[in-house]
């Protein structure tokens, strides 16, 4: 079983960058759903059993690797976001990386909006860590993850998805996204480029 990981926050914390109502949708019903989906699924397909969700994620195709994934996915949207009173910046280490990769803070920011704005359909976009310590924006579709087929590991990613962002901006995607940077939790951003490591304590598996 599998379980809904709790919110890191209120479902008002985040308020109004995104307000309850549409917290509680995206949490309580899609987040929610793709856990309910994977367990059901797994009840009568046994050979997944005992395995973490990421390992799930990195062996299995159709709907179990979206249900998987799709948890995956936003329980580390979740922690990627903060009340904006708690927002604060990359470590000294990520912000030498991003200088070196992008130019600046403000670069990264426009390009990974654009990559967002860019995301055809539903999808994610992510700043990632490559294996040579390289920072890279990747924008995947549906339900998929960078890290597949040895990609890179995930610092950051927002939500592209309409059901993400539809109850309080409407079709304004740009909108969202411009909003979303100013509450992201860049302790737990520098916390992954620290480590590398794909994974957090718990991700529901
Ligand atoms: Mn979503």
């Amino acid at each position: 079983m599998y379980n809904l990981p709790a919110l890191p926050y209120t479902k008002n914390a985040l308020a109004p960058f995104l307000n309850e109502e549409q917290m509680t949708y995206h949490y309580d019903k899609h987040h929610k759903t793709y856990v309910d989906n994977l367990n059901k699924i797994l009840e009568t397909d046994k050979s997944f059993a005992g395995k973490s969700l990421e390992e799930i994620i990195l062996s299995s195709s159709g709907s179990i690797f979206n249900n998987a994934a799709q948890i995956w996915n936003h329980t580390f949207y979740w922690s990627c976001l903060t009340p904006l009173a708690k927002s604060t910046a990359p470590s000294a280490a990520l912000t030498e990386a991003i200088t070196r990769d992008f130019g600046s803070l403000v670069e990264l920011k426009a390009k990974f909006i654009d990559g967002g704005l860019k995301t055809f359909g539903s999808g994610w976009i992510w700043l990632c860590v490559d294996s040579a310590g390289k920072l890279t924006l990747v924008s995947t579709s549906n339900a998929a993850v960078p890290f597949t087929n040895k990609g890179p590991v995930p610092l950051l990613t927002a939500d592209v998805w309409e059901h993400a962002y539809y109850i309080d901006y409407r079709n304004l995607r740009a909108k969202y996204l411009e909003t979303f940077w100013n509450y992201i939790n860049w302790e737990f951003v520098s916390k992954n480029f620290e480590t590398k490591k794909i994974g957090s304590p718990d991700f529901g598996g």
